[in-house]
């Protein structure tokens, strides 16, 4: 039960999810100019695109697509080997300009709203952990939504997620336990990039190093 207002805000792009079970949460930025831009694009016919929920920056909730329908927000996408992710995965746009637009903090009034919602979603889905994701995680080479001020450490406190705590320094090839984890990795580079953009945002360099590993080691212990 939400205990918050959400505004219906419906979208016609959506479909069926055919009878798939959710067991992913796909969280986005919007990335245009204005709020008011994306709450059009995310209901324009042409466009095709949608997503479940929009939280705008004020934490105003709209619910665009029913959460037992197919939202189209994941594009081509891949996460621990599953393709279709929009039949799969609850959906959530976060207004803010992106990283063409001007990115920008995501105020604490969205990200409290963002918080609630995701644990709503939780409480009425199998999600694991691993598959609270962003929307670059699932394509590291066309994404960087929600991007590297986006605050998953927090989230994760509210079991939202996953953070890693540094524990352990184990050596790894970055291929093979990127990959495990359930990235994709035909392109490496942007698969640590990726992987840095959620998980270790203060130095997106593309390149593996020692707390990287570290990192991606605390995070597999936690399957
Ligand atoms: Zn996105």
């Amino acid at each position: 039960m939400t205990t918050w207002d959400t505004i219906e805000h419906p979208s016609p792009n959506f479909d069926s999810r055919e009878g798939h079970p959710v067991d992913m949460l796909v969280l986005h930025y919007t990335g245009m100019p204005t709020a008011e831009d994306a709450k059009k694009r995310l209901c324009d016919r042409e466009a095709k695109v949608s997503s479940h929920y929009l939280v705008d920056e004020d934490g105003t909730v709209m619910r665009l697509v029913a959460e037992n329908c197919r939202a189209w927000h994941a594009g081509l996408s891949t996460w621990r080997g599953a393709s279709n992710i929009n039949q799969r995965s609850v959906g959530i746009e976060i207004i803010n300009p992106g990283h063409e637009f001007g990115y920008r903090a995501f105020p604490a009034a969205q990200m409290k709203m963002v918080a609630m919602l995701c644990r709503d979603i939780l409480s009425r889905h199998d999600i694991p952990a691993c598959n609270v994701v962003a929307h670059s995680d699932i394509a590291p080479t066309r994404k960087e939504d929600p991007g590297e001020l986006f605050d998953w450490k927090t989230l994760a406190g509210l079991k939202i997620g996953l953070w890693p705590e540094i524990n352990a320094k184990l050596p790894q090839k970055p291929a093979e336990a990127l990959a495990f984890y359930g990235y994709d990795t035909a392109n490496l580079p942007k698969a640590i990039t990726a992987f840095q953009r959620h998980f270790r945002q203060n130095s997106l360099t593309g390149a593996w190093d020692d707390e990287c590993a570290a990192l991606l080691a605390a995070l597999l212990a936690m399957l």
